[in-house]
């Protein structure tokens, strides 16, 4: 984990990252023009992860994050998601199990295993579910620009993009193509 100013990591979470862990996990991993950025080490106060992560635990978190993103990638693409994404996230999401406690009077539903990794992960793979079989499903989108592989919920109809950053860098370069065709 760095300290002090990262201009290249400096970026606005996608529409949808509020209401959705699991999306939030996907989009730590993100294009720049320097290539591939990982967030997830900054991102784990966000995610419910215990704040810093053995080799062992960052390894099952990534595993958890690329079959996350195959469940979001096949959801769009409409087909089925790899076997193994699928097993990756029910083995998560059972990992922890929620039990009844009496807490006196009330009745509360705790994890069997709180403030585990197995915890954290659960909760992230059972928003996975949640989301692509549940309402926010038709609202998973990937952003469309070039080079951009987050995803963001899309609650409003034209929306496009992942963020400002990607839809001014779209306008940019829709605007030089403009520049170049007149010239030519
Ligand atoms: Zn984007």
């Amino acid at each position: 984990m760095g300290t002090g100013l990262r201009e290249a990591n400096v970026v606005t979470a996608a529409p949808g990252e509020e209401r959705s862990p699991a999306l939030a996990l996907v989009n730590t991993r993100r294009l720049s023009a320097g290539g591939e950025v990982d967030d997830l080490a900054d991102a784990t106060g966000r995610l419910g992860l215990p704040a810093t992560l053995g080799a062992d635990e960052l390894r099952r978190v990534t595993e958890l994050r690329a079959a996350v993103r195959e469940l979001l990638a096949a959801l769009t693409e409409d087909r089925a998601p790899s076997a193994d994404a699928v097993e990756t996230v029910n083995a998560a999401a059972r990992a922890d199990a929620a039990a009844p406690q009496l807490a006196w009077p009330r009745r509360e539903w705790r994890s069997t295993r709180p403030g585990s990794l197995e915890e954290a992960l659960a909760t992230l793979a059972r928003d996975a579910i949640d989301v692509v079989t549940g309402d926010l499903a038709p609202l998973v989108r990937p952003c469309e620009a070039h080079g951009c592989v987050r995803f963001f919920l899309r609650e409003h109809a034209r929306r496009r993009w992942c963020s400002t950053t990607c839809g001014d860098r779209v306008r940019a370069a829709r605007h030089q193509r403009l520049v170049v065709e007149r010239r030519g």
